[in-house]
């Protein structure tokens, strides 16, 4: 099994849509007494060219690694610092590179002149939250020249129709998750098989990541500990292989 590494390249970010409300970010820095709008380079930015002493990689060909988990990395205020980011993964074609964003609209006029149809050690992942987000969204990232395309409905924060959007050209399927923290809005386990009914009736992948922190199953509610989100979601045995069911 491949190894994982985070790497943020730069860190903080600009709320745009519904799902930021409770971005983790902006929590994890409040609880250092930061503020996550102010937007910075970090030092890590160089740290898929870095070696140890041995003068191998201090991330291993094979590895995956979480991109800008800490920010957007199609986030504007970093449009001066991407180019150099984008140079060090085509250094690295031995890496698969994994970023989630909500600026999928912004992809066309950050990519590299050497896109083509897109690099196969970059995968970029398309968020959408609810039914606006979705149709936003999803036919921008549909046509977007990426070679594995995943769509995260997380947090999920109602139904979400995804029948004109979804089909065989998304490979990585859809995730799924309820939100976590303080404050988490609620999320329905009939939304998350709405979606994964949608996904099965398509022939695309399904996955349930986790339950979030409030979760409404048969009528209750239940305040789920951060612990059990992931393990109760896998509990449910929901997920599907991307064959179709009708
Ligand atoms: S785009 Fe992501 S990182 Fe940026 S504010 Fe929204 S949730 Fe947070």
């Amino acid at each position: 099994m491949s190894e994982s590494f985070g790497w943020n390249p730069w860190h903080g970010c600009r709320k745009i849509s519904p799902g930021c409300k409770n971005c983790y970010v902006y929590r994890i820095d409040a609880s250092h007494g930061r503020d996550a709008s102010e937007i910075r380079k970090t030092a890590d930015f160089g740290l898929p060219l870095r070696r140890n002493r041995a003068g191998e990689w201090k991330i291993p060909d094979g590895s995956l690694v979480y991109t800008c988990f800490s920010s957007d990395f199609l986030l504007k205020e970093a449009d001066g610092w991407r180019a150099e980011a984008w140079d060090m993964m085509r250094q690295r074609p031995g890496l698969r590179f994994l970023f989630i964003t909500k600026r999928i609209d912004r992809l066309e006029s950050c990519l590299p002149p050497d896109w083509g149809n897109g690099w196969e050690n970059v995968e970029i992942c398309c968020t959408c939250e609810n039914q606006e987000m979705a149709d936003f969204r999803l036919p921008i990232y549909r046509a977007a020249p990426i070679v594995r395309k995943t769509v995260v409905c997380e947090p999920l924060l109602g139904y979400i129709d995804l029948s004109n959007h979804i089909g065989p050209w998304l490979a990585g399927g859809v995730i799924a998750g309820g939100e976590s923290g303080e404050g988490a809005r609620l999320c329905r386990y009939d939304w998350i098989l709405d979606l994964r009914r949608q996904c099965a009736e398509a022939g695309v992948p399904f996955h349930f990541k986790q339950t979030g922190a409030l979760f409404e199953k048969d009528g209750r509610v239940w305040r789920i500990p951060r612990r059990s989100q992931h393990p109760q979601a896998k509990a449910a045995g929901i997920d599907h292989d991307g064959r179709i069911l009708l």
